[in-house]
């Protein structure tokens, strides 16, 4: 199956962070692709601005496992429980074929819709040709709070085993 995963850090070496969690991903799953590297505000508190990318990866894991082994990256980053800002936040997006309520884990995220930090990397990799899945993306009126800091093609170099 393929599957759409949003990565975010705020907190340490922030690109080191990231790109460290995207290895550890690509440890257990083939990454297709990688989209470019965006700078967010942090939401709904006070902390240091956040870097976030979406890529994309194949698995036949179960979805359970994968988020399972998400979680399992951000404690090896270091995250901690209770506090929102994170070395490393590794979030289940879009997964080929399947919509899933479950008190631990709902797909298509429950808050990708509100995220433009999502949704503009999102759109990259749909525009490079990756499958949507049907997802229909949302545009927002202001992006200015998200800016992009590293070009995906340098980092497509990370998708490469
Ligand atoms: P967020 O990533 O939205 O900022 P957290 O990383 O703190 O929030 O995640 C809180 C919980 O959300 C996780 O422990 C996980 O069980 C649950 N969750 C529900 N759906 C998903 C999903 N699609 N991807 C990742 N986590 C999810
Ligand atoms: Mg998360």
């Amino acid at each position: 199956m393929l599957v759409y995963v949003g990565v975010g850090c705020n907190e340490g070496e922030r690109f080191v962070n990231l790109i460290r969690g995207i290895r550890f991903i690509a440890k257990r799953y083939v990454i297709l692709a990688v989209s470019s590297i965006y700078r967010t505000k942090a939401v709904g508190f006070k902390g240091r601005d956040f870097l976030n990318a979406v890529i994309l990866l194949r698995t036949y894991d179960n979805p359970f496992a994968v988020l399972s082994y998400l979680k399992t990256v951000e404690h090896l980053l270091g995250r901690r429980s209770n506090d929102p800002n994170r070395p490393f936040d590794g979030d289940i997006l879009l997964w080929e074929n399947l919509y899933l309520e479950s008190p631990i884990l709902t797909v298509p995220h429950p808050r990708m819709y509100l995220r433009a930090f999502v949704q503009i990397p999102l759109m990259e990799l749909f525009k490079r040709g990756f499958p949507t899945f049907g997802y229909k993306l949302r545009t927002f009126a202001d992006v200015g709070d998200v800016v992009k800091v590293v070009d995906g093609a340098a980092l497509q170099l990370l998708a490469v085993d």
